[in-house]
């Protein structure tokens, strides 16, 4: 046959990349390759037997599912086969000559500025098929679809920016034979007994027949459907690197079965590295789904929720029709009552290893956190169970040290009705801040929460045990009195009265909502708070940057304001407005401007600096 049809690719700018991390670097261990394309042909095989149960007909039907490694020492190749789906011409520029992963650019981008020694996390998207340019000199693919209609195709490449694909000079068998001519380092892998070494290791969970030189390896079917008791520690970080494509360690694994209400096979594994990290784009699922041992969907939709989409596995239910489509079963109730029971297994692993090894968890919340926190915001019917999983530091404990809404609920004193919290960008301002006095002096706990979602987070979960959790600087908390501290006199009801109206009324309703006399105030002279519950010091901060965003002018935010009878500025204040009430109004706005700063609500600072400088002139 003719080869009229060869056509040159460039790869795309991304796989270039790939290839050039793969090629000058990196991994020192050369081995994967191996495991990275056995594992390529075993998916090949598995797609193939779903597709003969679900299509009517197919190339080559009889021909037996199975992986054939050959060494030719001599010529210094090595030869991979499998019987399985093969591709046309579209799926070869599709799937060896671009990388579909989302958020690639972004994470290589990344990866470059960051320089050497990370390299590894390239694994997180399965640079797989192009690990093999780390041993080759020279790969040639020969592919032939499952379909009936279907071309005998040769992809070539040397991995150094292009790859042709021409028509295959002779007839080929259904599936794929991949010819890897060795770089002359490498060269050792076209020997048997080293080909052997690397495949003995990973061939136990392949699930076809596989044979090297034409002798029989080890296979060992479907690791899941054996009992825990059979499988040792390292069979499970193994099958971690075989099945689920991972780079990285597992960091802890949840093997079970169930009868009940459905039959249930599943390995689940937490991985180490976070599939999102350092920019990485949206982690797809990556929990395949089985039916007796046969592939039917390797990212089954709604098996498990969104906010469980770092997890890695397999499950294999017995009760899953084989003839239905994918489309129709991830709709289904079957898949339904799946997650439900596969969710309520991982939290309650989570909930285990938080109280059998609290570090090892707070590292996992950590590192994971965010996921569980979109759980807890959108998972309503987990959100209860999810609750006890969440942790933050809090104003009693040291920095670093994590606590969880059990173990304040636990610490809280009988008089005390709400869980108190706190956002800010660091434990130093919150310390600072005036808002933890008042809980400080009566001591009263209250939680610090650093992350931009936690505010929202809190807001979704509303109470728990039936306290309601309430932001530390809203206005209607109810705090006994606090013990008396300070020497000063306070100011006697009668006076702090009038102060507070006059102080409102100087400064205007759309500035000043109200002004009391603050129960609250300990060191401070004043506190702006929150006049609504439901909008916290955070969310008007994200209000006020939208507006700023969207070219809108952003209204001055309106505050209650308490002011600290106790203290001597506004001892003096009250006093001032009498004998020089244009001096007591620069004071007064002053003040608030203060409040503003340290609740992180004050827009513009230039009226303030104007202020600052005509008071000075005061002075003397
Ligand atoms: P991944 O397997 O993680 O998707 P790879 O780079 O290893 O990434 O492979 C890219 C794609 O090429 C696979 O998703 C698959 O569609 C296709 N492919 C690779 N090897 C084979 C094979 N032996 N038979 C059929 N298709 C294959």
């Amino acid at each position: 046959m003719s080869n009229e049809k060869s056509t040159t690719h460039a790869f795309q700018a991304e796989v270039k990349q790939v290839l050039d991390i793969v090629a000058h670097s990196i991994y020192k261990d050369k081995d994967i390759f191996l495991r990275e394309l056995v594992s390529n042909a075993s998916d090949a095989l598995e797609k193939m037997r779903y597709t003969q149960l679900t299509e009517k007909s197919v190339f080559e039907p009889e021909r037996a599912l199975e992986i054939d490694v050959s060494t030719d020492e001599k010529a210094g190749t090595l030869t991979i086969a499998d019987s399985g789906i093969g591709m046309t011409r579209e799926e070869l520029v599709e799937n060896l000559g671009t990388i579909a992963h989302s958020g690639t650019k972004e994470f290589l981008r990344k990866l470059q500025e960051n320089g050497g020694g990370n390299e590894n996390l390239i694994g997180q998207f399965g640079v797989g098929f192009f690990s093999v340019f780390m041993v080759a000199e020279e790969v040639k693919f020969f592919t032939r679809t499952w379909r009936e209609e279907g071309e005998a195709l040769c992809w070539t490449s040397d991995g150094n920016g292009s790859y042709t694909i021409e028509t295959a000079g002779e007839a080929l068998p259904r599936g794929s034979k991949l010819v890897i001519r060795l770089k002359e380092e490498f060269k050792d892998f076209s020997k048997k007994d080293k080909a052997k070494d690397v495949l003995e290791r990973y061939s136990k969970y392949v699930a076809f027949p596989l044979k090297l030189d034409g002798e029989k390896l080890n296979t060992m079917q479907a690791l899941w459907l054996k009992s825990k008791s059979e499988v040792g520690e390292q069979e499970y970080k193994d099958f971690y690197k075989f099945q689920c494509r991972a780079w990285d360690e597992p960091q802890d694994w949840l093997h079970f079965s169930a009868d009940a209400p459905l039959a249930i096979n599943s390995i689940l594994f937490f991985p180490t590295h976070n599939p999102e990290a350092m920019g990485f784009g949206r982690a797809t699922p990556e929990v395949s789904l089985y039916c007796r041992k046969v592939l039917i969907d390797p990212e089954p939709k709604n098996l498990l929720p969104e906010w469980l989409r770092f997890m890695k596995g397999v499950v294999d239910s017995a009760d899953i029709p084989l003839n239905i489509s994918r489309e129709t079963l991830q709709d289904s109730t079957l898949i339904q009552k799946l997650n439900r029971v596969l969710t309520k297994r991982v939290v309650k692993r989570l909930e285990e290893r938080a109280k059998k090894d609290p570090d090892a968890y707070a590292k996992f919340w950590r590192d994971f956190g965010n996921y569980l926190r979109e759980g807890i915001a959108t998972d309503f019917e987990n959100r209860d169970a999810l609750a006890p999983l969440f942790r933050c530091e809090s104003s009693i404990l040291d920095a670093g040290t994590l606590t969880s809404l059990p173990e304040y609920v636990e610490r809280m004193k009988d008089s005390q009705k709400e869980i108190y919290y706190l956002t800010g960008a660091n434990r130093a301002a919150l310390e600072s801040g005036p808002y933890l006095e008042a809980f400080k002096a009566r001591g009263i706990e209250v939680l610090f929460l650093y992350d931009g979602a936690d505010d929202y987070v809190m807001g979704q979960l509303g109470s728990f045990k039936d306290k309601p959790i309430v932001s530390a600087d809203s206005a209607d908390i109810e705090l006994a009195d606090a013990p008396q501290t300070g020497t000063g006199e306070p100011l006697p009801d009668e006076a702090m009265k009038s102060l507070c109206a006059w102080f409102a009324e100087t400064l205007g309703k759309e500035k000043v909502v109200e002004c009391s006399a603050g129960k609250r105030l300990v060191d401070s002279p004043a506190v702006a708070l929150n006049p609504d519950k439901f909008m916290t010091a955070t969310m008007r901060r994200m209000m006020r940057m939208m507006s700023k965003d969207a070219g809108t002018e952003s209204k001055p935010v309106a505050v209650k304001v308490e002011l600290n009878p106790r203290h001597p500025l506004i001892r003096k204040l009250d006093a001032l407005r009498g004998s020089n009430p244009e001096l007591a109004k620069l004071v007064a706005e002053q003040v608030l401007d203060n409040t503003l700063i340290a609740a992180g609500l004050l827009d513009n600072p230039r009226g303030m600096t104007a202020r600052i400088y005509e008071l000075l002139g005061k002075l003397g």
